[in-house]
C-alpha cells in the first residue's frame, strides 16, 4: 500500500515536471502502437525497436513516435527549465558553434534572436499546435493524413533535436546532478535511431551532437559485437 502511494507520488511529480502538457494518443491504433513501441524498447534492442512494425502504416508509426518524442523532450526540458533562464542562456545555442534564430513562417515571419527559454517555448508551442490540429494529426479512424505529413514531422523532429542540443551543451551538469543523465541518454538514443532509420533529420542538423552520436553508436555496435563474437581469440 505504502509502495503504491509512493509510486503514485513519483508519477505525480514526474507529470508536474512536464514543460508542456503531455499529449495523449487519441486513436486506439496509436495507443496500440505506442504500447508496442514501449514494450520493444524495454526489450533492449533500439535499432530493432524503431523499425516499422510488420504490416503497419508508416504515417501512423511516424505520428505515434513524433508525439512520444515531444512528450519525452517536454519531460526532459521540464527537469532543467528553472535553470534555463534569459540570464543563463541569452541565446538559443547548441554549443559555441551553433546558434538558432526563431521563425515559424506564420506567426514569426522573419528570424528573431531570442533567449533559449523563449526559443524553446516558441518551439514547443508550435509543435503542440501541430499535434493538436486534427487536420495535421488526424484523431479519427479513416481520416487520411495530409500529403505533407512527413514533411511536417521532419520539421518537428529537426526542431526537437535542437532542444537535445541545448540540454547536452548547456545543462548537462545539472542533468547529472539531478540524476537524469541516464534517462536523457536513453531518450536521445531512441530519437537518433528513429530519425536515422527513416532519414528524417539531415546529418548537418545533427552536427552539434555529432560526437555524442558517434560515441553512442560505437558503444552500441561494440556491445552487439561482444554478444556475437567469441570472448577470446585464442
Ligand atoms: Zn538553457
Amino acid at each position: 500500500m505504502a509502495q503504491e502511494k509512493e509510486k503514485a507520488q513519483a508519477e505525480k511529480e514526474k507529470k508536474a515536471k512536464h514543460f508542456k502538457q503531455e499529449k495523449e494518443h487519441k486513436k486506439p491504433k496509436h495507443m496500440e502502437l505506442h504500447e508496442y513501441a514501449t514494450a520493444t524498447l524495454g526489450a533492449g534492442n533500439m535499432r530493432e525497436a524503431v523499425r516499422l512494425p510488420k504490416g503497419e502504416d508508416f504515417n501512423e508509426w511516424l505520428a505515434v513516435n513524433t508525439v512520444d518524442f515531444f512528450n519525452e523532450i517536454s519531460l526532459l526540458y521540464g527537469i532543467v527549465t528553472e535553470y534555463c533562464t534569459k540570464d543563463s542562456c541569452p541565446v538559443m545555442s547548441a554549443g559555441p558553434k551553433y546558434e538558432y534564430l526563431w521563425m515559424d513562417g506564420v506567426k514569426v515571419k522573419k528570424p528573431i534572436k531570442v533567449s533559449a527559454p523563449e526559443y524553446i517555448d516558441y518551439l514547443m508551442s508550435w509543435i503542440e499546435e501541430q499535434i493538436n490540429d486534427s487536420n495535421v494529426f488526424p484523431t479519427d479512424d479513416g481520416v487520411n493524413f495530409p500529403k505533407n505529413f512527413k514533411q511536417v514531422c521532419k520539421t518537428i523532429l529537426k526542431r526537437l533535436f535542437r532542444v537535445y542540443g541545448h540540454i547536452y551543451h548547456s545543462h548537462m551538469q545539472k542533468m547529472v546532478a539531478l540524476d537524469a543523465e541516464a534517462h536523457l541518454n536513453t531518450c536521445f538514443k531512441h530519437f537518433v535511431y528513429f530519425v536515422k532509420e527513416f532519414k528524417l533529420v539531415d546529418e548537418r542538423e545533427l552536427a552539434p551532437l555529432g560526437d555524442t552520436i558517434q560515441h553512442m553508436l560505437k558503444k552500441d555496435a561494440e556491445k552487439q559485437g561482444a554478444k556475437y563474437k567469441p570472448k577470446y581469440n585464442y
